[in-house]
């Protein structure tokens, strides 16, 4: 009950619980009480009670009981306007007598009111003509009466799903047109957001810088200052002790002057002295004597005076000297006072300056409140980003899950139009075509190598074709229900199937379940160099004949860097020969030394998807950054290779399986060999690109190494096939970019057998390392992998199970988009033939010794045995097959009599003529 309930609350959700995408299974039984709801929902109206017969009342009785809500009218007048009043999921309509023109017109009334409207006929007389002439004008079913319960619940049941479907799928488109309209919106406000933030981020650096400017101005004006200060106070000081000095000498001068004078007027004295005293000394000798003796004395006096009058005359000499160097001093001070005078000037010069300094401080004070406001404005437009951006995603994925339900619908609505065509075909005569189980089976085992989604894509397009009878198109649909029914992993072919469909041996079958399926899907059974010389002709590389083994390692190096110069990518991507050189070098250390997983089969595998760009014309689908990906994911997609598979690895539960948990073991680990060697600083050949080419170059390398996992095959080749189907590969899509990039590489991994050299000596020694590995394997006590065992293998068979198998269904696929790569599938055709002529001559019995004869001849036995399974096997199949055909036989067959029958009653009333007829309308009448 408690179940029941969330079926009817459920209801208000768009999409039945069946089909929601988040919602995984449902039970059939809800599934039922989900479409009896639908059922009650739904109104029918009948039509036909005026027919005068009880047909229509009893249809209308039986609808009730299967839970419709139904509507009774008495004619086509009355039904018209209940039809333009109301909603009905269905019009039933009673044609009383079989012909087109009645029903024709009042299909034609009604669909010009509704044209979604869903009509059936409800035929009172069985005609299969009229049937099909009814479903061709646009009737949804054609029954006949009385209605059987069962009939009215499937058929009708199956238009109203349709319906509730279509409306389903209107709504939830209609939902997603708007939040994708939504979504533009807020995409293109998120622009104009990120814009206005750029702008403001510009502004707001112009202004810091002019701020930055000007601050440096300010601050050497300022030191300008107080050099010119610090210099003016010095001078004011020497100016105010020179002027103390000149004091000084002014006041000695005069006293020094005044002393002179008084010297001079005392020598003249003297002078006037010693004249009166020589005037007496001319009268008496006595008095001579005395006055000889007093002239002597008066003379000392003289010569004392004269030495005083001398010593006077120096310092008067000294003084003047002094006064002339005053002089000197005074002139210097003028100097100094002009020069004091122009640093007023400059000071005066100065202040206006520093006002004007001061104004701009103030305006830049302005100018940063205005950054702030900016900033807060950018701190408010980044919030709203987030916001838009968060919005933006979940808007995405809203749109993603409103996807994944109208690809469930679609589905849904493809499978029931399918039953119901299947029904109708079921009536047309054009169906009895002579024994169809034999190419039914043809196209069985046809389609066995193709995955499941491949196969719908094929039919869907075909079914496209409106010149298809209803036999093909039946056989189509079956081939789509078939499809869907089959497997989980819509683009791998199911195994099992293909052992159905084409018997294999059984080492074969092992191989394939073995290498060409992921391990997690296998049953589990117990459990610094010299650079060479870098001027190498890169020519000789541009052929599909190049031959490997012709040249030494040191050489392959120079010719790898030859390829990348060539197709122009060391120029275009800033990376010197050296530095390439270097890592190439690096590359070729970081391989080991196996029989076939080495350097030589790294540089074979690069020189491939050298010649795929260049010659294959896959240039065109891709950009030069997709060209040194693929080169260098070519170059390093088996780096360090230990020369044991992802198989043995699980098996063994070796370290690198434990560490990326069984899945692609040795795939991820030549990834990450790869990107540690191109990170190391030395010899980073990625250092010239920006960060998103970086981004975009480590995506398309991780991606085309890991797609080189044998598991990943059948996938690769699925996924590559059904985009075959649609549009052209488009060189702007990065997700057919990635494809292609994936693709190639894959094909020039398993290339030997498809370029013309070497085909045999790849052959031995890639066998070889196999071998190897089932030694090792045997000697742990692991189970032997398939063809490993040096005991029992078969080289020439494995090869072929190889080109048939896997090459040459891949580079079919690829011929359709580089059509030039034609001639690989010929050199693969002649591997072929070279193979399968090994085959032929090994069926001569080898010189063995009795021991080995005997092994022989059981071994002979076993196959013999494996090959009556097989074809038992087979045997199981065409019975099983034509036991599911039995009863549409049996249907059939009695359609047949049926017809035959209606056949031979109309021949009868064309030859007894209107009697006929008249007893017919009287039927009808009745
Ligand atoms: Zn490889």
């Amino acid at each position: 009950m408690q179940r029941h309930y969330e079926v009817r609350t459920n209801r208000k959700s768009s999409i039945p619980p069946a089909y929601d995408v988040r919602g995984g299974g449902m039970s059939f039984s809800n599934l039922e009480i989900k479409w009896q709801h639908i059922r009650e929902l739904t109104k029918i109206l009948v039509v036909g009670t005026a027919t005068f017969t009880s047909a229509p009342a009893t249809v209308a009785k039986t609808l009730s009981t299967l839970g419709y809500h139904v509507v009774l009218v008495e004619d086509v007048l009355q039904a018209i306007s209940r039809i333009k009043e109301e909603k009905f999921g269905v019009v039933l309509v009673t044609i009383a007598q079989p012909g087109k023109e009645q029903g024709n017109s009042v299909l034609e009334r009604m669909k010009q009111i509704d044209p979604e409207l869903n009509v059936v006929m409800l035929s009172l007389r069985d005609s299969s003509e009229t049937t099909l002439l009814y479903l061709r004008s646009g009737a949804a079913d054609v029954l006949s009466a009385p209605l059987a319960p069962e009939v009215a619940q499937t058929r009708l049941g199956s238009i109203v799903e349709i319906n509730y479907l279509k409306s389903e799928l209107r709504t939830v488109s209609n939902e997603n047109q708007i939040v994708n309209s939504a979504l533009g919106e807020l995409k293109s406000e998120q622009m104009e957001v990120t814009a206005a933030r750029d702008q403001a981020v510009r502004q707001n650096d112009l202004l810091r810088t002019e701020c930055q400017r000007q601050n440096a101005l300010i601050r050497e004006y300022e030191t300008t200052i107080r050099k010119k200060n610090e210099e003016s106070e010095s001078i004011d000081s020497s100016v105010i002790f020179l002027n103390k000095e000149v004091d000084r000498w002014k006041a000695e001068a005069t006293t020094l002057a005044e002393t002179n004078r008084e010297l001079q007027r005392e020598h003249t004295l003297q002078k006037e002295q010693l004249e009166n005293l020589k005037k007496p000394a001319l009268l008496s000798g006595n008095e001579a004597a005395f006055e000889l003796a007093k002239q002597v004395e008066i003379n000392n006096a003289l010569v004392a005076e004269n030495r005083k009058l001398k010593e006077n005359g120096g310092k008067i000499v000294q003084n003047q000297a002094l006064l002339d160097e005053f002089e000197g001093l005074k002139k210097t001070l003028v100097k100094r006072d002009k020069k004091i005078a122009s640093l007023r000037t400059i000071e005066v010069k100065l202040e206006e300056k520093e006002e004007t300094i001061k104004s701009i401080t103030k305006d830049w004070g302005d100018e940063k409140r205005e950054r702030m406001a900016r900033e807060a404005e950018l701190i408010e437009m980044d919030r709203s980003l987030t916001i838009a951006t968060r919005r933006i995603t979940a808007y995405e994925s809203h749109i993603n899950e409103l996807k994944g339900k109208i690809t469930t619908l679609c589905w849904r609505l493809a499978l029931l139009s399918s039953e119901l065509t299947q029904r109708y075909v079921l009536n047309a005569p054009e169906f009895w075509s002579a024994s169809e189980e034999g190419a039914e089976m043809v196209q069985k085992v046809k389609s066995s190598m193709s995955s499941p989604a491949e196969n719908i894509t094929q039919a869907l397009n075909a079914a496209n074709n409106p010149d298809m009878n209803p036999t093909q198109l039946r056989k189509l649909l079956q081939q789509v229900l078939d499809s869907i029914r089959s497997s989980n992993n819509i683009y791998r072919p199911s195994v099992t199937q293909m052992f159905e469909a084409s018997p294999l041996d059984d080492m074969t079958q092992r191989w394939m379940e073995w290498e060409l399926t992921s391990p997690l899907e296998n049953q589990n059974p117990d459990g610094d160099n010299d650079v060479v010389d870098l001027n190498l002709d890169a020519t000789v590389t541009s052929t599909w004949n190049f031959d490997v083994f012709n040249y030494e390692e040191p050489t392959l190096v120079a010719l790898t860097v030859g390829m990348f110069r060539e197709l122009g990518l060391l120029k275009k991507f800033s990376i010197t020969g050296n530095t390439m050189t270097r890592f190439v070098e690096d590359v070729r250390a970081s391989y080991r030394t196996n029989p076939y997983h080495n350097f030589r089969h790294a540089f074979d595998v690069t020189q491939t998807c050298f010649m795929m760009l260049k010659e294959g014309g896959a240039m065109n689908y891709l950009n030069p950054l997709d060209h040194f990906g693929l080169l260098m994911a070519a170059l390093c997609h088996d780096l360090d290779h230990p020369g044991l598979n992802n198989n043995f690895h699980c098996a063994a539960r070796s370290k690198l399986a434990m560490i990326y948990n069984d899945m692609s073991v040795l795939e991820n680990h030549h990834c990450c060999v790869a990107f540690k060697l191109i990170n190391k600083s030395k010899i980073n050949v990625l250092s010239g690109l920006s960060a998103s080419q970086y981004q975009e170059i480590r995506k398309t390398m991780v991606s085309a190494i890991l797609t080189t996992d044998m598991s990943q095959h059948f996938e690769l080749l699925g996924k590559f096939n059904t985009r075959l189907g649609t549009a052209e590969f488009s060189k702007e899509n990065a997700n057919d970019r990635q494809m292609i990039v994936q693709v190639l590489l894959h094909a020039s991994d398993v290339s030997n057998v498809a370029k013309p050299v070497n085909v045999r000596r790849w052959s031995d020694l890639c066998f070889e390392e196999f071998l190897c590995q089932g030694d090792k394997e045997k000697e742990m006590g692991l189970p032997v992998s398939p063809f490993f065992d040096r005991k029992n293998t078969d080289q020439v068979k494995l090869s072929l199970n190889f080109i048939d198998y896997l090459t040459h269904p891949l580079y079919s696929s690829l011929t359709k988009v580089l059509p030039k790569l034609e001639v690989c599938l010929n050199w693969m055709k002649q591997s072929r033939e070279y193979w399968s002529k090994q085959s032929e001559s090994e069926v001569v019995l080898p010189q063995v010794d009795k021991k080995e004869a005997a092994k022989f001849v059981q071994k002979t036995k076993r196959a013999a045995l494996e090959k009556t399974a097989a074809e038992h096997r087979t045997e199981t199949t065409r019975s099983v097959a034509a036991d599911r055909l039995q009863p549409k036989r049996t249907e059939i067959s009695v359609l047949k009599e049926y017809l035959n029958k209606r056949t031979t009653t109309r021949e009868k009333s064309c030859r007894s003529g209107p009697q006929l007829i008249y007893l017919d309308r009287k039927l009808f009448v009745r």
